[in-house]
C-alpha cells in the first residue's frame, strides 16, 4: 500500500501511537506537531491521501487549518478527519465553513480511527465519471448520452444541470462546497456567485423529482450526494 497519512497533533504520545499503528497497518505517515509544520508538509509536491487533524493546536486552530485546506484548490479534495475533545464542537467541525469529512471524539480507540480512515480513503478514491449507464436507487444516469431517468421516466436536464448532477454524483458521500462546485461545474470566467449554485441545485432537484432526496444540503457548507441510495436522507 502506498497511502500517505498526514497527522497534525501536538500531543506527542498520541502522535506516536498513531504513527506506530498506521505504519503497522501499511500506511506511510507524515506528522506535524503544529499547524505551521502541517502546512509545510501540505506544500510539498506529493500530497497525503488523508489528513488527521487535531482541533486544538498550539499555533492555530484545527478549524482554521481545515478551512484553509478546503479553500486551496490543490488540497480541497483531501479528506480531513478531525480529532476533537469536545462534542459540542462537532457541529462546527462538520458544518459551517469548516467542512471536515469525519471526526472522532477523544478519547477514541485506535482501531476505530483506522476503520474510519480506511472508509474515507476508499470514498475519496471513488471512480471518475462512469463510462456507461448507472443505477442509483430510483435514479438512472447514462453518462455518455447525458440522459437521466427517475423511476424509469426520462427527465430532460440542461447541459449545466447535467454537469452539476454528474459532479455531485461522482463524489458521492462527500461534501462539495459551493466554491468547489463553481470551479468544477461553471466556466471560471462566468459571472456567477455562490448563490447561482443554490439556484441551479434547486432547479436540478425540481427536475429529478423523487431522486432529489439524494442531493443533501450540508448547512453552511454546500451539497453532498448521498453515499448510498438507501441512506436516510433529510
Ligand atoms: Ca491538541
Amino acid at each position: 500500500m502506498d497511502t500517505t497519512i498526514l497527522i497534525i497533533e501536538d500531543e506527542k504520545d498520541l502522535r506516536e501511537i498513531l504513527e506506530y499503528n498506521f505504519r503497522k497497518d501499511g500506511y506511510r505517515v507524515q506528522s506535524a506537531a503544529n499547524g505551521a509544520d502541517g502546512f509545510h508538509l501540505l506544500g510539498q509536491p506529493s500530497l497525503p491521501s488523508l489528513v488527521i487533524l487535531d482541533l486544538m493546536l498550539p499555533d492555530m486552530s484545527g478549524l482554521e487549518i481545515c478551512r484553509r485546506v478546503r479553500q486551496e484548490r490543490r488540497t480541497a479534495s483531501i479528506p480531513v478527519l478531525m480529532l476533537t475533545a469536545r462534542s459540542e464542537e462537532i457541529d462546527r467541525v462538520m458544518g459551517f465553513e469548516v467542512g471536515a469529512d469525519d471526526y472522532v471524539t477523544k478519547p477514541f480507540s485506535v482501531r476505530e480511527l483506522l476503520l474510519r480512515v480506511k472508509a474515507l480513503i476508499k470514498r475519496a478514491g471513488a471512480p471518475a465519471v462512469p463510462s456507461e449507464e448507472v443505477r442509483f436507487g430510483v435514479l438512472r444516469i447514462d453518462f455518455p448520452a447525458h440522459r437521466v431517468w427517475v423511476n424509469d421516466e426520462e427527465t430532460v436536464l440542461t447541459a449545466l444541470e447535467f454537469n452539476l448532477l454528474r459532479t455531485l454524483f461522482v463524489r458521492k458521500g462527500r461534501v462539495q462546497t459551493r466554491e468547489m462546485l463553481l470551479n468544477d461545474v461553471w466556466d471560471i470566467s462566468a459571472d456567477v456567485t455562490t448563490r447561482t449554485v443554490d439556484t441551479h441545485v434547486k432547479r436540478l432537484r425540481e427536475k429529478i423529482g423523487e431522486a432529489e432526496k439524494y442531493v443533501e444540503t450540508v448547512r453552511g457548507v454546500g451539497y453532498r450526494f448521498a453515499g448510498m441510495p438507501n441512506e436516510d436522507t433529510k
